[in-house]
């Protein structure tokens, strides 16, 4: 039995364009992951290592995937995703052969991203019970043992996520692992705007829909609470009538009652 099931190889088409706000995100993620990766020369020429590790912190539903999935489209990297706990197995060896091959996988169909969500996931059986070394600790060794030995050459650049960043094992954001921390927040009034923008483009709006009011009444809601928002108008519509072929303010606001804002206090 293998310890996950084989991580697929993706090759993301997710434009910069498709993320709403996150502006400082975007920047420092083309910054480390896209510069490197079209202009090596001059990382070499100046002596400046491109980082081999990125974590972001912020809380669920505001683009951390989407984002990952958005640098490894635009500088044309291959994509491997893995949710942290996926990375246990009940039998002993299965996990840590289940990274190794992850980051020989990465290697081998480089340059590429390894995006790992949920990293905190991995910390949960830390220290675990009866002086054994539990699965989380051995995961967790064989992950740094493989960030460590990452060349620079190997084009590999490891991604990871979390909404829990108390629950990270400092031994992760040594220098040379995940080093460059980057904060996703909640998007603000503006970006709501770009985010409802980006949900409604495919869909047909009437006049009255006004983007910038429908921006101002879902504050405190995510990117992913605004998709669904968007969802559930069109179907509201639908609802009305089959022959509908507007969607219009009133549907909107029936999609804000019907969606509560992720509850996010618990991640700020
Ligand atoms: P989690 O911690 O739950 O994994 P996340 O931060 O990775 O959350 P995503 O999975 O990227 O969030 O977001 C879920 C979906 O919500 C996205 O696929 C996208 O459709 C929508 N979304 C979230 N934020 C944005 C945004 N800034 N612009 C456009 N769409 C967004």
């Amino acid at each position: 039995p293998s310890a996950m099931r084989e991580v697929m190889l993706e090759l993301p088409k997710v434009r910069w364009e498709d993320v709403g706000g996150q502006k400082k995100v975007k920047e420092q993620l083309k910054e480390a992951v896209e510069w490197p990766q079209l202009h090596p020369d001059s990382f070499k020429r100046i002596g400046v290592r491109p980082p081999r590790g990125l974590l972001m912190i912020g809380p669920p539903g505001c683009s951390k995937t989407l984002m990952a999935r958005a640098v490894a489209s635009e500088a044309k990297l291959n994509f491997l995703a893995v949710k942290g706990p996926e990375l246990f197995s009940k039998w002993v060896g299965e996990s840590e052969k289940a990274v190794r091959s992850l980051f020989a996988k990465a290697r081998a169909n480089s340059p590429a991203i390894i995006f790992f969500d949920e990293i905190d996931g991995l910390a949960v059986t830390r220290g675990g019970e009866n002086d054994c070394i539990s699965v989380g600790d051995r995961v967790l060794s064989q992950l740094l043992v493989e960030m460590d030995g990452l060349e620079q050459r190997a084009g590999v650049t490891v991604i990871a996520a979390t909404n829990r960043p108390d629950k990270i094992d400092p031994a992760l954001l040594r220098p040379g692992r995940f080093d460059r921390l980057l904060s996703v927040q909640l998007p603000d009034e503006t970006d709501r705007e770009d985010i409802f923008r980006i949900h409604v483009r495919n869909m047909p709006c009437s006049n009255d829909v006004s983007i910038k009011d429908l921006a101002r009444l879902t504050n405190g809601y995510t990117g992913a609470d605004i998709r669904l928002i968007c969802r559930e108008a069109a179907l509201a519509a639908i609802e009305e009538s089959f022959e509908i072929t507007e969607v219009s303010m009133k549907h909107f606001e029936i999609g804000i009652s019907r969606v509560r804002p992720t509850d996010v206090r618990f991640y700020l």
